[in-house]
């Protein structure tokens, strides 16, 4: 038999003996590379899928080989990219965002930023195309918020010059920024659109000034066509960004640029910002978003199930929704977390085991260290903990590391500069994309959502 209808009928045997969400997750795009006495090589899609294979269905594969004739002293799991994009992001790995983008982006980069390697940018700096204003799912809370937004997209630097968002953790800021961003950004593709949260800003402004390169950061936000800020309380107490900052706003202001902030609390809470900021701040539209009500909070739970593919029952959506009320962050991970947790055991996501996870959450423990992090992650993937946080860059150490990243920023919220740090990184940027890539990786891509959430499952049990 061929070595592909050879593995085929293996497949064909396995798929009867796991659940219809295990097959897809972890065997659909599997191959057999090679077969001999000494070894059988199985090609995977991911790492993630390689370890599971490994750690969770290794008997299962064995005896089903050998059921088929295929005996062998061992079992190598080895990893392909299975399309032509997978080499792209995997050629960007370690790059900053900066530099990855402009792989992944097709879009040609700002030619004439002179900022140097790590300050240059492209158009569409830091935006997210997974943040739309369709996804966003509209409610008591956040209504308002998102007219604001959407009256923007249509006209912007007109009427609502800055737009002001603010309000507590994990509402809906970033993402309705983002979404505004992504829309001008589409509209006019030669647009400068630029997007930072205000801790990257500071780290880029504190570089600039080490290179002394000023002048090219001034110049590079002084002549955005929309600059969006996130998270702008984090500017406070820092006077020489402020000053900077001020500058540059009163430029685009003048100018009819859109600029689109968010912060925790109003402009008038925020300690240390120069009055002149804070009247800059106000002098547009200011709005005070909410976290939703319950309705909308079920609305949204159903929503990202579906994302996912799935169809919860009510009990379950309500269940959620009642028990986390004031942030979507948390609400959105803990329906990533019974999905992966049912996907993973091929289960029906029940009130049951949503009850069960959520009261498990509520008794953790809050004292993890980093390093702790970093360990299990790197024993999660079989590697030593000199390889995760050492100078190798060959691709099952990198994106193992890239996960410890995303898990540091996650459990610990430790800033950008830290996590790289921990990591032995130099770069900031690194860790910036680092998290966002394993983000964005982890809503599309199950294996990888199941790798994370096994990891935290025995970083708290
Ligand atoms: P914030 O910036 O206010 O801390 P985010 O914008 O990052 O919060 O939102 C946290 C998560 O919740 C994101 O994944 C976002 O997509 C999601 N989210 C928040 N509000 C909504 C909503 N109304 N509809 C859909 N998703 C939402
Ligand atoms: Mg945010």
């Amino acid at each position: 038999m061929q070595q592909d209808a050879l593995w085929q009928a293996v497949l064909g045997e396995i798929e009867l003996s796991v659940s219809h969400g295990s097959f897809i997750t972890w065997f659909k795009g599997t191959s057999l590379l090679k077969h001999s006495e000494e070894s059988i090589v199985i090609g995977v899609n991911n790492i993630f899928i390689k370890q599971h294979l490994e750690l969770r269905y290794g008997d299962i594969i064995t005896k089903t080989l050998a059921k088929n004739g295929l005996v062998s002293n061992q079992i190598e799991y080895k990893i392909i990219s299975a399309h032509s994009d997978k080499q792209r992001s995997a050629k960007s790995q370690e790059m900053p965002p900066e530099q990855a983008s402009t792989v992944s982006a097709a879009r040609k980069p700002n030619s004439n930023a002179t900022l140097g390697n790590d300050l240059s940018h492209s158009y569409r700096q830091g935006l997210n195309e997974r943040y739309t204003l369709d996804d966003f799912v509209v409610g008591d809370g956040n209504e308002l918020a998102f007219a604001a937004c959407q009256a923007v997209a249509s006209q912007p630097g007109t009427k609502y010059n800055p737009l002001f968002l603010y309000g507590g953790v994990g509402i809906g800021k970033t993402h309705l920024i983002q979404a505004v961003g992504n829309i001008l950004a589409a509209r006019d593709p030669s647009a400068k659109v630029l997007y930072i949260s205000t801790e990257q800003f500071v780290q880029e402004f504190v570089d600039a000034l080490r290179m002394r390169k000023t002048p090219a950061f001034a110049r590079h936000y002084r002549t955005a066509d929309v600059l969006i800020v996130d998270d702008v309380q984090f500017i406070a107490g820092k006077e020489k960004m402020q000053e900077e900052f001020f500058h540059t706003f009163n430029a685009l202001h003048q100018a009819n640029k859109q600029i689109i902030l968010s912060a925790d609390k109003p402009p008038k809470d925020i300690p240390t910002l120069e009055d002149r900021l804070r009247s800059r701040f106000t002098g547009g539209m200011s709005i005070d978003m909410q976290i939703p009500d319950f309705e909308t909070r079920c609305a949204i739970v159903q929503s990202k199930a579906q994302g996912h593919g799935t169809e919860l029952d009510n009990e379950v959506v309500q269940y959620l929704a009642t028990n986390i009320q004031n942030n979507i962050r948390e609400l959105e991970g803990a329906l990533n977390q019974l999905l992966a947790f049912c996907e993973m055991r091929g289960l029906e996501p029940t009130l049951a085991i949503a009850t069960g996870l959520l009261n498990v959450n509520k008794t953790r423990p809050k004292h993890l260290s980093a390093k702790q992090i970093i360990e299990r992650t790197a024993r999660h993937f079989q590697i030593p903990f000199e390889d995760i946080v050492g100078p190798k860059r060959d691709k099952d150490i990198v994106v193992p590391r890239q996960v410890a990243m995303y898990m540091l920023r996650n459990e610990l919220k430790l800033s950008f500069p830290k996590i790289a740090r921990e990591l032995g990184r130099k770069d900031h940027t690194t860790a910036i994309h680092s998290v966002d890539k394993i983000d964005r990786e982890a809503r599309q891509d199950a294996s990888l959502r199941m790798a994370i959430s096994e990891i935290r499952e025995h970083l708290y049990a």
